[in-house]
């Protein structure tokens, strides 16, 4: 080993979840080393779409997304830039009345978690916009939801923790950690020895590795969700719109972009190599023309693709580990943790600092998988 250094927390992966843990746990006067393979923010956390959006989400995700959501309105006193958020409004389609009476049952559901959204038949909707095709049949705004650039946020998150003094040491590829009983060691690649009273697993798509070092197994696949970009065009499209059934989701940026996304990519999460298809692509901005025809003579300029861990139930694994005590869970957010990450990481210090959180997380717990 060519460097020993302690801490009280070491964190496994500089991603969103690690990073704003990083932050939560410096604001608690922890001291934290954070490990990461490459780049802070490289990985899903940078390319993702930048959705920031709550509705959708199933009622267990609910009071984590709105502990969430108010963070995300401090972000420039938090990490000192808005990193482009914008509330927009989340705007969900339904091409259909079976679509629609599901936008109404989810509204009733999502009112009892605080979150409100007003629901709008085919005229109300075609006068508020007017850019939509005839196939949409109504929809769904959540008009306090919006959107936000992934390239800025993990970053700006980083540099915040940074600033507080946490130890951020990228090019580090975390080889093994493991628990004498007492406290925790962790081995990078790069000579680097880290011990520490608490370790937080938060390695994303390669997040069930290190939970099987634990002798934890969750059934974690990698999903690489296809995107891509137009040319700018005159700012037509205010809200983040999606649809019922997932199949696209697209939102206009201030430069007049359009960022959309749907179907599924390919890659391989050894060598964290992937790409976009483009038969996936093209079904999807087939549907996106279809709800939005001003789209129709769009010129695309890039697609791309990351990794994200998923779970057979699409839910992430957040919590204490189940067999190891000090250690902590957050990974597999199956393709939409982009806006639960701010909590998240307050969640994560809570569970350091209090071994408790008054956030409800049962749900995610990791042995809900075993047996
Ligand atoms: C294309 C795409 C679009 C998406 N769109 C949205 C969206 O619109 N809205 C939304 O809410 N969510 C979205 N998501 C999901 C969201 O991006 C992720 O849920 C979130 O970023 C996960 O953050 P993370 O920190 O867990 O993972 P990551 O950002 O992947 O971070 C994990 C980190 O761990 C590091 N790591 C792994 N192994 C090691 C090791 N051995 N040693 C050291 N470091 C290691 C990796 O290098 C990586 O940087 C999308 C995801 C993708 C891929």
């Amino acid at each position: 080993m060519s460097e020993r250094l302690t801490a009280d927390v070491a964190i496994i992966g500089g991603g969103l979840m690690g990073c704003s843990a990083a932050l939560a746990l410096r604001r608690m006067n922890r001291s934290v080393l954070l490990l990461e393979q490459g780049w802070c923010g490289a990985q899903a956390s940078g390319v993702n779409y930048g959705g920031v959006r709550r509705q959708g989400r199933p009622e267990i995700q609910l009071p984590l997304a709105q502990r969430s959501h108010a963070i995300w309105q401090s972000l420039p006193e938090l990490v000192g830039s808005n990193c482009e958020y914008t509330i927009s409004g989340h705007l969900k389609l339904a091409r259909s009345d079976a679509e629609m009476a599901a936008l109404e049952e989810y509204r009733e559901q999502a009112e009892k978690f605080g979150l409100q959204l007003e629901i709008l038949g085919r005229a109300a909707l075609r006068q508020r916009y007017p850019w939509l095709g005839d196939k949409v049949a109504g929809g769904s705004l959540c008009a306090s939801d919006g959107h936000a650039n992934p390239r800025l946020v993990a970053a700006a998150f980083a540099q915040a923790a940074k600033r507080q003094g946490a130890d951020l040491r990228e090019g580090a590829t975390v080889e093994t950690a493991a628990f004498d009983g007492r406290q925790f060691t962790v081995r990078a690649s790069n000579g680097l020895e880290v011990k520490a009273k608490f370790l937080l697993n938060c390695a994303g798509a390669w997040g069930a590795t290190f939970a099987e070092q634990f002798g934890e197994h969750v059934p974690e696949f990698p999903i690489f969700p296809n995107m891509w970009v137009t040319e700018p065009m005159p700012k037509l499209v205010e809200p983040n719109v999606g649809i019922v059934g997932g199949g696209f989701y697209v939102r206009q940026v201030a430069r007049g972009n359009f960022v959309l996304g749907g179907g599924r990519g390919t890659g391989q999460l050894a060598l964290a190599s992937t790409r976009p298809t483009s038969a996936a692509m093209f079904a999807s901005m087939k549907m996106a023309c279809e709800c939005i025809p001003a789209l129709q003579n769009a010129l695309v300029i890039r697609s791309w693709t990351g990794v994200e861990g998923s779970l057979p139930d699409h839910q992430p694994v957040l919590g204490a580990s189940a067999t190891t005590p000090g250690l902590f869970h957050a990974f597999g957010f199956s393709g939409a943790g982009f806006q639960l990450a701010p909590a998240v990481g307050e969640v994560l210090a809570d569970l350091v600092v209090h071994g408790a959180t008054a956030t409800p997380i049962q749900a995610f717990r990791i042995d809900r998988f075993s047996g």
